[in-house]
Protein backbone atom coordinates (compact mmCIF):
# COMPACT_ATOMS: atom_id res chain seq x y z
CA UNK A 1 0.00 0.00 0.00
CA UNK A 2 1.25 3.80 -0.59
CA UNK A 3 0.55 6.70 0.70
CA UNK A 4 1.32 10.03 -0.66
CA UNK A 5 3.90 7.82 -2.86
CA UNK A 6 5.49 6.36 0.23
CA UNK A 7 5.72 2.39 0.81
CA UNK A 8 3.27 1.41 3.65
CA UNK A 9 4.24 -2.08 5.17
CA UNK A 10 1.07 -4.66 5.95
CA UNK A 11 1.83 -3.23 9.67
CA UNK A 12 1.76 0.43 8.66
CA UNK A 13 -1.82 -0.41 7.05
CA UNK A 14 -3.68 -1.67 9.47
CA UNK A 15 -2.45 0.72 11.91
CA UNK A 16 -3.43 3.36 10.21
CA UNK A 17 -6.91 2.21 9.57
CA UNK A 18 -7.49 0.44 13.03
CA UNK A 19 -5.83 3.20 14.87
CA UNK A 20 -6.45 6.77 13.70
CA UNK A 21 -9.92 7.77 12.34
CA UNK A 22 -10.21 8.10 8.12
CA UNK A 23 -10.67 11.56 8.28
CA UNK A 24 -7.31 11.70 10.15
CA UNK A 25 -5.80 9.62 7.44
CA UNK A 26 -6.68 11.19 5.06
CA UNK A 27 -5.85 14.75 6.52
CA UNK A 28 -2.19 13.05 6.47
CA UNK A 29 -1.90 11.93 3.20
CA UNK A 30 -3.79 15.41 1.91
CA UNK A 31 -0.65 17.01 1.66
CA UNK A 32 -0.38 20.26 -0.33
CA UNK A 33 -4.61 19.93 -0.40
CA UNK A 34 -5.33 21.83 2.22
CA UNK A 35 -7.59 24.57 -0.14
CA UNK A 36 -9.67 20.84 -0.68
CA UNK A 37 -13.21 21.79 0.03
CA UNK A 38 -14.38 20.28 3.50
CA UNK A 39 -16.19 17.05 3.04
CA UNK A 40 -19.38 19.04 4.09
CA UNK A 41 -19.63 21.24 1.69
CA UNK A 42 -18.73 18.65 -1.18
CA UNK A 43 -19.14 15.26 -0.36
CA UNK A 44 -17.95 13.34 -3.24
CA UNK A 45 -15.51 16.14 -4.75
CA UNK A 46 -12.90 13.79 -3.94
CA UNK A 47 -14.77 10.54 -5.05
CA UNK A 48 -15.84 12.11 -8.57
CA UNK A 49 -12.69 13.90 -9.28
CA UNK A 50 -10.96 10.39 -8.69
CA UNK A 51 -12.99 8.76 -11.47
CA UNK A 52 -12.44 11.77 -13.76
CA UNK A 53 -8.98 10.81 -13.36
CA UNK A 54 -8.84 7.13 -13.24
CA UNK A 55 -10.10 4.36 -15.80
CA UNK A 56 -12.92 2.75 -13.13
CA UNK A 57 -13.78 -0.64 -13.87
CA UNK A 58 -16.52 -3.48 -12.47
CA UNK A 59 -14.51 -6.64 -13.15
CA UNK A 60 -17.73 -8.53 -12.90
CA UNK A 61 -21.69 -7.66 -13.46
CA UNK A 62 -24.27 -8.66 -15.20
CA UNK A 63 -25.72 -5.11 -15.32
CA UNK A 64 -28.97 -5.59 -13.04
CA UNK A 65 -31.76 -6.93 -13.17
CA UNK A 66 -32.59 -5.91 -16.50
CA UNK A 67 -29.08 -7.29 -17.80
CA UNK A 68 -27.51 -9.50 -20.25
CA UNK A 69 -29.14 -12.08 -18.04
CA UNK A 70 -32.38 -11.33 -17.93
CA UNK A 71 -34.95 -13.20 -20.33
CA UNK A 72 -37.23 -10.58 -21.44
CA UNK A 73 -35.37 -7.45 -21.13
CA UNK A 74 -34.17 -6.14 -24.67
CA UNK A 75 -31.57 -3.50 -24.55
CA UNK A 76 -31.98 -0.15 -23.48
CA UNK A 77 -30.00 3.05 -22.94
CA UNK A 78 -30.54 2.62 -19.55
CA UNK A 79 -26.98 1.00 -18.85
CA UNK A 80 -25.05 3.84 -20.63
CA UNK A 81 -27.61 6.24 -18.24
CA UNK A 82 -26.58 4.70 -15.00
CA UNK A 83 -23.06 4.66 -16.03
CA UNK A 84 -22.56 8.30 -16.81
CA UNK A 85 -24.83 9.08 -13.77
CA UNK A 86 -22.42 7.16 -11.75
CA UNK A 87 -19.36 8.21 -13.54
CA UNK A 88 -17.86 4.46 -13.75
CA UNK A 89 -15.89 4.07 -17.27
CA UNK A 90 -16.18 0.38 -17.48
CA UNK A 91 -18.25 -2.83 -16.87
CA UNK A 92 -16.95 -6.48 -17.27
CA UNK A 93 -20.64 -7.44 -19.00
CA UNK A 94 -20.86 -11.29 -17.91
CA UNK A 95 -22.84 -13.28 -20.01
CA UNK A 96 -24.15 -16.69 -18.34
CA UNK A 97 -23.79 -19.30 -20.67
CA UNK A 98 -25.76 -21.92 -18.20
CA UNK A 99 -28.09 -19.88 -16.55
CA UNK A 100 -31.33 -21.25 -18.75
CA UNK A 101 -30.19 -24.57 -16.29
CA UNK A 102 -29.71 -23.09 -13.13
CA UNK A 103 -31.33 -22.94 -9.76
CA UNK A 104 -30.80 -23.13 -6.11
CA UNK A 105 -30.92 -26.52 -3.84
CA UNK A 106 -32.21 -26.94 -0.52
CA UNK A 107 -28.87 -24.83 0.34
CA UNK A 108 -29.49 -21.92 -1.53
CA UNK A 109 -26.52 -22.76 -4.00
CA UNK A 110 -27.09 -22.63 -7.45
CA UNK A 111 -26.87 -25.92 -9.31
CA UNK A 112 -27.27 -26.74 -12.32
CA UNK A 113 -31.17 -28.62 -12.36
CA UNK A 114 -30.12 -30.86 -15.90
CA UNK A 115 -27.15 -31.61 -18.47
CA UNK A 116 -28.20 -29.87 -21.26
CA UNK A 117 -28.18 -31.15 -24.74
CA UNK A 118 -25.47 -30.80 -27.13
CA UNK A 119 -25.49 -27.37 -28.14
CA UNK A 120 -28.23 -26.25 -26.09
CA UNK A 121 -25.89 -23.86 -23.91
CA UNK A 122 -23.90 -22.47 -27.15
CA UNK A 123 -27.02 -21.47 -28.74
CA UNK A 124 -27.96 -19.50 -25.92
CA UNK A 125 -24.38 -18.20 -25.66
CA UNK A 126 -24.41 -16.83 -29.45
CA UNK A 127 -28.25 -15.29 -28.65
CA UNK A 128 -26.55 -13.49 -25.71
CA UNK A 129 -23.79 -12.13 -28.15
CA UNK A 130 -26.16 -10.75 -30.19
CA UNK A 131 -27.95 -8.67 -27.41
CA UNK A 132 -24.10 -7.79 -26.61
CA UNK A 133 -24.06 -6.36 -30.71
CA UNK A 134 -27.45 -4.78 -30.01
CA UNK A 135 -26.95 -3.16 -27.09
CA UNK A 136 -23.25 -1.73 -28.51
CA UNK A 137 -25.06 -0.15 -32.29
CA UNK A 138 -28.04 1.45 -30.79
CA UNK A 139 -27.78 2.42 -26.85
CA UNK A 140 -24.52 4.43 -26.59
CA UNK A 141 -22.30 1.84 -24.78
CA UNK A 142 -18.53 1.25 -26.37
CA UNK A 143 -17.41 -2.55 -26.65
CA UNK A 144 -13.76 -2.40 -25.47
CA UNK A 145 -11.20 -4.79 -26.88
CA UNK A 146 -7.87 -2.86 -26.19
CA UNK A 147 -6.24 -0.81 -23.80
CA UNK A 148 -6.86 2.02 -26.21
CA UNK A 149 -10.18 1.29 -26.58
CA UNK A 150 -10.36 1.72 -23.16
CA UNK A 151 -8.67 5.36 -22.50
CA UNK A 152 -9.93 6.47 -25.60
CA UNK A 153 -13.71 5.80 -24.64
CA UNK A 154 -12.80 7.28 -20.47
CA UNK A 155 -11.02 10.34 -22.79
CA UNK A 156 -14.23 10.60 -24.88
CA UNK A 157 -16.76 9.96 -21.61
CA UNK A 158 -18.51 7.34 -23.47
CA UNK A 159 -19.35 4.24 -21.25
CA UNK A 160 -17.37 1.01 -22.10
CA UNK A 161 -18.26 -2.89 -21.62
CA UNK A 162 -15.58 -5.59 -21.81
CA UNK A 163 -17.53 -8.55 -22.76
CA UNK A 164 -17.24 -11.19 -20.37
CA UNK A 165 -18.27 -14.77 -20.36
CA UNK A 166 -18.49 -16.36 -16.72
CA UNK A 167 -18.22 -20.11 -17.67
CA UNK A 168 -17.57 -21.89 -20.96
CA UNK A 169 -20.01 -24.49 -20.68
CA UNK A 170 -20.32 -23.98 -24.02
CA UNK A 171 -17.08 -25.22 -25.69
CA UNK A 172 -18.30 -29.05 -25.65
CA UNK A 173 -14.74 -29.36 -26.00
CA UNK A 174 -14.67 -27.23 -29.24
CA UNK A 175 -12.11 -24.93 -29.56
CA UNK A 176 -12.89 -23.00 -32.56
CA UNK A 177 -16.25 -21.76 -30.18
CA UNK A 178 -13.59 -20.11 -28.00
CA UNK A 179 -11.96 -18.78 -31.19
CA UNK A 180 -15.52 -17.52 -32.42
CA UNK A 181 -16.62 -15.77 -29.03
CA UNK A 182 -13.04 -14.22 -29.47
CA UNK A 183 -13.80 -12.90 -32.87
CA UNK A 184 -17.28 -11.37 -32.01
CA UNK A 185 -15.89 -9.36 -28.66
CA UNK A 186 -15.03 -11.24 -25.96
CA UNK A 187 -12.25 -10.57 -23.99
CA UNK A 188 -12.12 -12.04 -20.16
CA UNK A 189 -13.47 -15.95 -19.86
CA UNK A 190 -14.25 -17.44 -16.58
CA UNK A 191 -13.34 -21.21 -16.93
CA UNK A 192 -16.18 -22.75 -14.58
CA UNK A 193 -19.04 -21.98 -13.16
CA UNK A 194 -22.39 -24.08 -11.48
CA UNK A 195 -22.57 -26.60 -14.63
CA UNK A 196 -19.47 -29.35 -14.90
CA UNK A 197 -17.90 -29.48 -17.94
CA UNK A 198 -14.81 -30.23 -19.47
CA UNK A 199 -12.46 -27.96 -18.08
CA UNK A 200 -11.74 -28.44 -14.62
CA UNK A 201 -13.74 -28.42 -11.00
CA UNK A 202 -15.86 -26.02 -9.40
CA UNK A 203 -16.00 -24.93 -5.75
CA UNK A 204 -19.75 -26.23 -5.27
CA UNK A 205 -19.89 -29.14 -7.64
CA UNK A 206 -18.04 -32.62 -6.79
CA UNK A 207 -14.59 -33.00 -7.80
CA UNK A 208 -14.28 -34.61 -11.33
CA UNK A 209 -10.87 -33.66 -12.40
CA UNK A 210 -8.58 -33.34 -9.50
CA UNK A 211 -8.51 -29.65 -10.58
CA UNK A 212 -7.72 -28.06 -14.24
CA UNK A 213 -8.40 -31.46 -17.25
CA UNK A 214 -6.06 -31.43 -20.33
CA UNK A 215 -8.73 -29.77 -22.08
CA UNK A 216 -8.45 -27.06 -19.44
CA UNK A 217 -5.23 -26.18 -19.94
CA UNK A 218 -5.57 -26.16 -23.71
CA UNK A 219 -8.60 -23.44 -23.37
CA UNK A 220 -5.83 -21.44 -20.96
CA UNK A 221 -3.39 -21.50 -23.69
CA UNK A 222 -5.61 -20.30 -26.75
CA UNK A 223 -6.74 -17.49 -23.92
CA UNK A 224 -2.86 -16.40 -23.84
CA UNK A 225 -2.53 -17.08 -27.38
CA UNK A 226 -5.84 -15.11 -28.57
CA UNK A 227 -4.87 -12.20 -25.56
CA UNK A 228 -8.12 -13.34 -23.39
CA UNK A 229 -8.17 -12.33 -19.41
CA UNK A 230 -8.58 -15.98 -18.02
CA UNK A 231 -11.11 -15.81 -14.65
CA UNK A 232 -11.24 -18.23 -11.94
CA UNK A 233 -13.61 -17.44 -10.20
CA UNK A 234 -15.56 -20.34 -8.74
CA UNK A 235 -12.77 -22.29 -9.32
CA UNK A 236 -11.38 -25.09 -6.41
CA UNK A 237 -8.07 -23.82 -5.00
CA UNK A 238 -6.70 -27.10 -6.84
CA UNK A 239 -7.92 -25.56 -10.44
CA UNK A 240 -6.42 -22.59 -9.67
CA UNK A 241 -3.10 -24.21 -9.21
CA UNK A 242 -2.96 -25.47 -11.76
CA UNK A 243 -4.04 -22.76 -14.14
CA UNK A 244 -1.24 -21.03 -12.86
CA UNK A 245 1.26 -23.10 -13.99
CA UNK A 246 -0.40 -23.33 -17.33
CA UNK A 247 -1.10 -19.80 -17.69
CA UNK A 248 2.16 -17.22 -19.23
CA UNK A 249 -0.25 -14.17 -17.53
CA UNK A 250 -1.90 -13.04 -14.63
CA UNK A 251 -4.82 -14.54 -13.60
CA UNK A 252 -8.17 -12.67 -12.89
CA UNK A 253 -10.83 -14.05 -9.94
CA UNK A 254 -13.35 -11.61 -10.14
CA UNK A 255 -15.97 -12.07 -7.69
CA UNK A 256 -15.32 -13.47 -4.43
CA UNK A 257 -14.89 -12.71 -0.38
CA UNK A 258 -11.99 -14.28 1.65
CA UNK A 259 -13.11 -17.00 3.76
CA UNK A 260 -15.13 -16.36 6.83
CA UNK A 261 -15.10 -12.64 6.22
CA UNK A 262 -16.41 -10.54 9.19
CA UNK A 263 -17.58 -7.93 7.28
CA UNK A 264 -19.74 -9.85 4.83
CA UNK A 265 -21.15 -12.16 7.86
CA UNK A 266 -23.03 -15.40 7.45
CA UNK A 267 -23.46 -16.24 4.08
CA UNK A 268 -24.59 -19.03 1.78
CA UNK A 269 -21.79 -17.66 -0.30
CA UNK A 270 -19.18 -19.24 2.07
CA UNK A 271 -18.05 -22.16 -0.50
CA UNK A 272 -17.52 -19.32 -3.14
CA UNK A 273 -15.05 -17.41 -0.91
CA UNK A 274 -11.45 -18.01 -0.99
CA UNK A 275 -8.86 -18.78 1.62
CA UNK A 276 -5.59 -16.52 1.85
CA UNK A 277 -3.59 -18.86 0.57
CA UNK A 278 -6.09 -19.07 -2.65
CA UNK A 279 -5.59 -15.49 -2.45
CA UNK A 280 -2.45 -15.33 -1.99
CA UNK A 281 -1.42 -17.55 -5.27
CA UNK A 282 -3.28 -15.38 -7.23
CA UNK A 283 -2.03 -12.33 -5.92
CA UNK A 284 1.74 -13.86 -6.26
CA UNK A 285 1.47 -14.44 -10.15
CA UNK A 286 0.60 -10.64 -10.10
CA UNK A 287 -3.55 -11.52 -10.42
CA UNK A 288 -6.66 -9.58 -8.87
CA UNK A 289 -9.02 -10.98 -6.45
CA UNK A 290 -12.49 -9.32 -7.46
CA UNK A 291 -14.61 -8.07 -4.14
CA UNK A 292 -18.58 -9.38 -4.57
CA UNK A 293 -21.25 -6.76 -3.10
CA UNK A 294 -22.63 -9.16 -1.21
CA UNK A 295 -22.28 -6.69 2.47
CA UNK A 296 -24.72 -5.55 4.42
CA UNK A 297 -23.95 -1.67 4.24
CA UNK A 298 -20.98 0.14 2.03
CA UNK A 299 -18.64 0.67 4.83
CA UNK A 300 -18.84 -2.88 5.27
CA UNK A 301 -17.98 -3.58 1.59
CA UNK A 302 -15.02 -1.41 2.26
CA UNK A 303 -14.47 -3.39 5.18
CA UNK A 304 -14.09 -6.46 2.91
CA UNK A 305 -11.95 -4.98 0.68
CA UNK A 306 -9.43 -3.91 3.26
CA UNK A 307 -9.82 -7.88 4.55
CA UNK A 308 -8.21 -9.06 0.99
CA UNK A 309 -5.55 -6.16 0.87
CA UNK A 310 -4.48 -6.78 3.94
CA UNK A 311 -4.11 -11.10 2.88
CA UNK A 312 -2.52 -10.30 -0.84
CA UNK A 313 -2.18 -5.85 -0.65
CA UNK A 314 -3.89 -3.42 -2.27
CA UNK A 315 -1.97 -3.79 -5.79
CA UNK A 316 -4.26 -7.26 -6.37
CA UNK A 317 -8.01 -6.40 -4.70
CA UNK A 318 -10.25 -5.06 -7.76
CA UNK A 319 -14.32 -4.32 -7.55
CA UNK A 320 -16.53 -7.19 -9.35
CA UNK A 321 -19.82 -6.81 -7.43
CA UNK A 322 -21.72 -9.61 -9.82
CA UNK A 323 -24.66 -7.10 -9.99
CA UNK A 324 -27.37 -9.08 -11.58
CA UNK A 325 -31.01 -9.97 -10.63
CA UNK A 326 -30.18 -10.90 -6.43
CA UNK A 327 -30.07 -8.49 -4.05
CA UNK A 328 -26.74 -6.57 -3.05
CA UNK A 329 -25.48 -3.25 -2.47
CA UNK A 330 -25.78 -2.13 -6.30
CA UNK A 331 -29.09 -2.86 -8.12
CA UNK A 332 -27.71 -0.18 -10.31
CA UNK A 333 -24.54 2.32 -11.31
CA UNK A 334 -26.40 5.68 -10.22
CA UNK A 335 -24.60 5.87 -6.95
CA UNK A 336 -21.62 4.37 -7.79
CA UNK A 337 -19.26 7.80 -6.67
CA UNK A 338 -20.44 6.60 -2.92
CA UNK A 339 -18.39 3.65 -2.56
CA UNK A 340 -15.68 5.62 -3.65
CA UNK A 341 -16.41 7.90 -1.60
CA UNK A 342 -16.54 5.18 1.46
CA UNK A 343 -13.00 3.98 0.62
CA UNK A 344 -11.51 7.14 0.92
CA UNK A 345 -13.60 7.98 3.71
CA UNK A 346 -12.58 4.31 5.24
CA UNK A 347 -8.62 4.86 4.84
CA UNK A 348 -7.37 4.42 1.32
CA UNK A 349 -5.43 6.50 -0.16
CA UNK A 350 -6.49 8.39 -3.75
CA UNK A 351 -3.43 6.43 -5.37
CA UNK A 352 -4.87 3.01 -3.76
CA UNK A 353 -8.78 3.56 -4.76
CA UNK A 354 -7.77 4.69 -8.07
CA UNK A 355 -5.91 0.95 -7.96
CA UNK A 356 -8.85 -1.14 -6.69
CA UNK A 357 -11.59 1.00 -8.43
CA UNK A 358 -9.74 -0.10 -12.13
CA UNK A 359 -5.81 -0.22 -11.72
CA UNK A 360 -5.41 -3.47 -10.96
CA UNK A 361 -7.72 -4.66 -13.46
CA UNK A 362 -6.39 -2.71 -15.95
CA UNK A 363 -2.42 -4.05 -15.84
CA UNK A 364 -4.27 -7.37 -16.22
CA UNK A 365 -6.18 -6.49 -19.09
CA UNK A 366 -3.16 -5.00 -20.61
CA UNK A 367 -0.68 -8.03 -20.04
CA UNK A 368 -3.51 -10.34 -21.88
CA UNK A 369 -3.97 -8.33 -24.53
CA UNK A 370 -0.87 -6.36 -25.63
ZN1 LIG B 1 -20.39 -16.17 -10.22
ZN1 LIG C 1 -21.81 -13.49 -12.01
Amino acid sequence: MTCCGHALTRRDWMWATTLSSAGAMLAGCAGTRAEAPAASEAPLADATALLRDNISIDVHTHAGANGITSRTARPSDDLARQMRAGRIAVLCLADVPDGPILGRNARNVLVALRTPEPGFLYGYHLDRLAWVDELVAKHGIRRALTVADLKAAHAAGQPAIIVDIEGLDFLEKKLERLEESYRRGVRTMQLVHYTPNDIGDFQTGPVVHHGLSPFGADVIRACDRLGVVVDVAHATADTVTQALRVSTTPLLLSHTALRGSRAQGPTPLTERQITPDHARALAEAGGSIGIWHFFPSLERYVDGLKEMADVVGVDHVSIGTDTASTPGLFSEYDHFPRLVDAMLRGGFTPADAAKVVGGNYLRIFAAATG
